[in-house]
């Protein structure tokens, strides 16, 4: 591109990308293939030494892959990217890169069920110490931080309570230490937070919601600074996880992120519409969305986030039964895990999401039993409604 000054949404759609070059092909050429023919055996030879850049092994990334992971680098504002077969195969073939045996890893009390999975059953197994701390209070990590401290890891906002972090907050107490702070933006995308601008090291993504954006792959990433993203690619990923994107979903990304501003700015109208519908609800108890004037974390998310995204989290009065009888009832409205897809979905984290934690864990890390997931999809707002109300009046 030739304007460096381009906005977000024009990097989206032209980042990286030359029609000139590919005979005016509109859309970049997808590279389906596994491996690539040297001219020799010196030339195969230097390009296992890195001393050209020749393609290898699709293992190790394809044209098409680095044309998909210049464009996230740009959106994100970091250095590098790396993109993965999930966005478990991003934070595991980070967090793998980035531990040995005897190190920390201080993590906020809420995350996704498969990341706690993860660090609970997966890292701590191998020597790896795992805190959980209250990062929505900055002060919390200041007591807890150490030497042996590698990784800060937070959600914000947090699946599935969407508590919010104060990412330049944790990024003051991590900066003069050896620890580095990531953070997972799969609810926001780069569009509406940009955690490196406010001094995380990392950040991580399910590609496979917003960034896909129409439930058709599963997908991750992982931005931050070049150094540490060879290591992510050449060991996490390429020893530890082979955690590789398919050539189709390179395909299927490039071109979701190409909407992924017209995709967001209705995601979020419609999100606050529905969150103050709720919010106005004789039968829901409480509504937690940034856009919420009452919401706890309201400033926070005025200082660190563009718009309040696309997910609501709410509790029904009543029991888990209750719950489970308004998302048994919605006619529209699909009762479905994932999130960030043009149909709304719904789900209850406890019996889905988040059914790696005990009845105690979900207690101690603040999942309330009753709490109802809802991602808002992109059909007509009134019908959204009209669906939620006909369930709840029947409850
Ligand atoms: C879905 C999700 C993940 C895991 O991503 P996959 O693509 O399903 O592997 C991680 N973090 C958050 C916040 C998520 O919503």
């Amino acid at each position: 591109m030739k304007n460096p000054n381009a906005k977000f949404q024009t990097r989206a759609i032209h980042f990286g990308y030359d029609a000139k070059e590919f005979h005016g092909s509109l859309n970049p050429p997808l590279y389906m293939t596994s491996t690539f023919a040297f001219d020799n055996v010196q030339q195969g030879s230097d390009a296992f030494e890195g001393e050209n850049s020749h393609y290898i092994y699709s293992r190790l990334g394809t044209p098409s892959q680095a044309l998909l992971e210049q464009r996230m680098a740009s959106l994100e504002g970091g250095e590098a990217a790396l993109a993965t077969a999930s966005g478990m195969g991003a934070i595991t073939s980070t967090l793998w890169s980035l531990v040995q045996p005897g190190d920390e890893v201080i993590a906020d009390i809420t995350l996704y069920g498969c990341t706690f999975s993860f660090l609970e059953h997966g890292l701590k197994k191998f020597g790896v110490q795992i805190t959980y701390c209250d990062l929505t209070k900055a002060e919390n990590l200041s007591k807890a931080i150490s030497d042996k401290t590698k990784v800060v890891f937070a959600e914000t906002p947090a699946n599935p309570n969407m508590r919010l972090i104060n990412i330049k907050a944790l990024a003051e107490i991590t900066k003069n230490t050896e620890a580095k702070l990531v953070i997972d933006n799969t609810y926001c995308t780069p569009y509406l937070q940009r955690p490196l601008e406010h001094g995380a090291d990392l950040v991580v993504h399910s590609a496979t919601k917003y960034l896909g954006g129409h439930g058709d792959l599963i997908a991750g990433f992982v931005i931050g600074d070049a150094e540490t993203l060879e290591t992510v690619r050449y060991f996490g990923l390429k020893d530890m996880t082979g955690a590789v994107i398919s050539a189709m979903d390179i395909s299927l990304i490039l071109r979701g992120l190409k909407t992924l501003h017209v995709r967001m700015d209705r995601h979020c109208e419609n999100a606050k519409k529905i969150a103050t519908y709720l919010h106005n609800h004789e039968k829901i108890s409480t509504v937690y969305f940034p856009g919420l004037p009452d919401f706890e974390y309201h400033d926070l998310a005025k200082s660190q986030m563009d718009q309040f995204g696309g997910m609501i989290a709410f509790e029904v009065k009543g029991d888990r039964q209750t719950g489970a009888q308004l998302i048994n009832q919605l006619e529209m409205i699909l009762c479905a895990v994932s999130l960030g897809d043009t149909e709304t979905l719904i789900q209850h984290p406890a019996s889905m999401t988040h059914s790696t934690y005990s009845e105690e864990e979900l207690e101690a890390h603040l999942i309330s039993p009753t709490l109802i997931r809802l991602s808002v999809g992109l059909e007509d707002v009134g019908d959204i409604i009209a669906d939620l109300e006909q369930s709840l009046a029947k409850l």
